[in-house]
């Protein structure tokens, strides 16, 4: 550009004016942006959110206490023990440790699962405040939603 152009230009505001047309552009533009924490975004589908234990229709737990999850878990998140009652058709889980600090979100867990036990949740919300709160018991693998945010909070969570 020539001199006089560029004196032009800068005369004019002409760059001054193409930032003002973005910010007006986008002023009237439909907005994107979620007021989080009060709105909370659903992540998508295949969202890899925390492991959870899940039950069947009836509310019987799908877990048999089989450990291979523990055993396909290249991080050792998991530490299971499990029983079977008398007169019980299937073995159930005693003591049922998951650490989330150890997670990678592999997926193995969820793959190698013969009764699809366990999935992933939709729940993105994983800080704690300390190394304590990411660790879950057999109960805590139940949470689902606001339960699992009030467990994760270390403010509101129960005492062991
Ligand atoms: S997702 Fe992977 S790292 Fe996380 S608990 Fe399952 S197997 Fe372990
Ligand atoms: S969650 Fe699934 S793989 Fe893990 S112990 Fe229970 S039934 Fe077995």
């Amino acid at each position: 550009m020539s001199r006089i152009g560029r004196f032009l230009k800068s005369f004019f505001l002409v760059d001054m004016l193409r930032g003002l047309a973005v910010t007006l552009r986008l002023y009237f533009s439909r907005k994107v942006t979620v007021q989080y924490p009060e709105q909370v975004q659903e992540p998508a589908e295949r969202f890899r959110g925390i492991v959870r234990l899940y039950r069947d229709d009836k509310g019987e737990p799908l877990c048999i206490a089989c450990k291979a999850c523990q055993r396909a878990c290249g991080t050792n998140c998991f530490d299971i023990e499990g029983k079977k009652e008398e007169g019980a058709k299937v073995m159930r889980p005693t003591k049922f440790d998951w650490k989330l600090d150890r997670c990678t979100f592999c997926g193995f867990c969820v793959e190698v699962c013969p009764t699809n036990a366990i999935r992933f949740s939709r729940e993105f919300r994983l800080t704690g405040t300390d190394k304590d709160g990411l660790l879950f018991h057999l109960p805590d693998m139940y949470l689902a939603g606001e339960d699992l945010q009030s467990y994760l909070c270390a403010g509101c969570r129960r005492p062991r």
